[in-house]
């Protein structure tokens, strides 16, 4: 006799077409299988596996064998022991179920994509409330290894946005290496008022920025002694209790790899989208591997790679591949992800970090990559809503002020 089936395979969650010709006791335990893998739950995700839609078929023969399919978003996740002896144990000793086999497949793209945006969703309606305003677009900076200019990056793209007439914060969550207040030509601590942190306030032409980091609250020596617990704890402060105010966009620099602070900003912001900075060399796999990974489990967006110390132009305009080509698209194509923008190798770059006059303050062929990297994020890839950049909120204000006060004189 024909078995029963599930044919929505890996829907979300559990819609089933029946075999007219299985019996109502196959039926019966299929169903209950079901509502058992509903208590397993993804580890990383934190959601049970049968509404993360990782359970395909389900058949079980008239002598009581069950086959179950379990999808999992990677062949090699490292949780796949632990999620099949969770499997076992859930539907153990069930009546009338003498065998249990159980077939684990990866996930194509599509259900890969679709599974994401169910942990997503999951994990922003359970993100606790914080400073940040809603429409605010969140950026996170990130890389696979240190050294590739990810700082830089977050600063003079930050600028290049705050030229463009908005408000964007900076939140340096590069914990042992912070450098932005360098960058910045920055120092000193943040002022508290009414219980919240105050970040530091620059205009930059029609914008402004708003920046907190580690380095206002501890010097570049002490930070190092600074450990997980305490590390997320800070994050979290400069997430909850700082008065961010009316930005429009937050720039999150964060330490590179995966580690504590990721997976706190997962779970405190989870809307954040990831910017990954690499460099050229292609052989750089290890890293490619490392920033899918923090990714997959920070379950976080990644909105594009930007490629850092590209291409260098000397003064007569000859171009040199200093460190090989391609590492941008190649962790872009991995990812399945665009490549937004390369920055090419500069040493007035260098200098602009060290003075505290970031390279994107000028108008130079670098400065230009910035300005084109800062068009194609508030064009396509991060746009705003229909709310205008700070210049334009500051007019909306005073058109209202002095309407106002005309009614008032009237
Ligand atoms: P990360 O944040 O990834 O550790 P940094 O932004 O601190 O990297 O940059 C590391 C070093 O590389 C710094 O000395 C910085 O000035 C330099 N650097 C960054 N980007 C470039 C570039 N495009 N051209 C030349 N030097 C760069």
């Amino acid at each position: 006799m024909r078995a029963a089936r599930y044919l929505a395979k890996f829907s979300l969650p559990a819609v089933s077409v029946l075999s007219m010709a299985s019996p109502p006791s196959t039926l019966d335990l299929i169903e209950e299988i079901r509502g058992r893998l509903a208590r397993v739950v993804d580890p990383e995700l934190g959601r049970n596996i049968v509404e993360l839609g990782m359970v395909g078929d389900i058949t079980v023969s008239p002598e009581g064998a069950a086959k179950i399919e379990i999808a999992l978003t990677t062949a090699a996740c490292p949780l796949r022991g632990q999620i099949e002896n969770d499997v076992h144990r859930a539907i153990e000793r069930l009546d009338g179920i003498s065998s249990v086999s159980l077939s684990m497949v990866a996930m194509d793209p599509v259900a890969k994509a679709a599974l994401m945006d169910t942990a997503r969703r999951f994990a922003q309606e359970e993100a606790p409330l914080t400073t940040i305003p809603p429409h605010a677009r969140i950026l996170g900076i990130s890389s696979g290894k240190g050294g590739v200019g990810k700082s830089s990056v977050t600063v003079n793209l930050a600028i290049t946005l705050a030229r463009l007439g908005h408000c964007v914060g900076i939140l340096d969550a590069d914990i042992w290496g912070f450098s932005v207040p360098r960058l910045l030509g920055l120092d000193g601590g943040v002022e508290a008022k009414a219980g919240k942190m105050q970040p530091r306030e620059l205009a930059v032409e029609r914008g402004s920025l708003k920046v907190l980091s580690m380095g206002f609250l501890a010097e570049e020596d002490t930070a190092i002694m600074w450990r997980g617990l305490l590390l997320s704890k800070a994050l979290q402060q400069f997430i909850e209790d700082a008065d961010w105010g009316d930005i429009d966009y937050l720039l999150i620099d964060l330490p590179p790899g995966t580690g504590d602070i990721q997976m706190g900003l997962a779970r405190l912001l989870p809307r954040t989208e990831l910017l990954l900075v690499t460099t050229p060399p292609l052989a750089a796999q290890k890293v490619a591997a490392r920033a899918a990974d923090m990714a997959r489990r920070g379950n976080l967006r990644v909105a594009g790679v930007i490629e850092n110390m590209s291409t260098f132009t000397c003064a007569h305009g000859e171009s040199y591949a200093l460190f090989g080509e391609g590492g941008g698209q190649r962790l872009a194509d991995d990812l399945g992800v665009d490549l937004l923008g390369s920055i090419p190798l500069d040493p007035s770059l260098v200098a602009g970090g060290d003075a505290g006059t970031p390279i994107a303050t000028g108008d130079s062929a670098t400065a230009l990559r910035f300005q084109e990297l800062a068009q194609l994020l508030t064009d396509s890839v991060a746009p705003l809503g229909a709310r205008g950049g700070c210049s334009a909120r500051m007019l909306d204000a005073l058109d209202r002020a002095v309407a106002l006060s005309e009614r008032a004189s009237n």
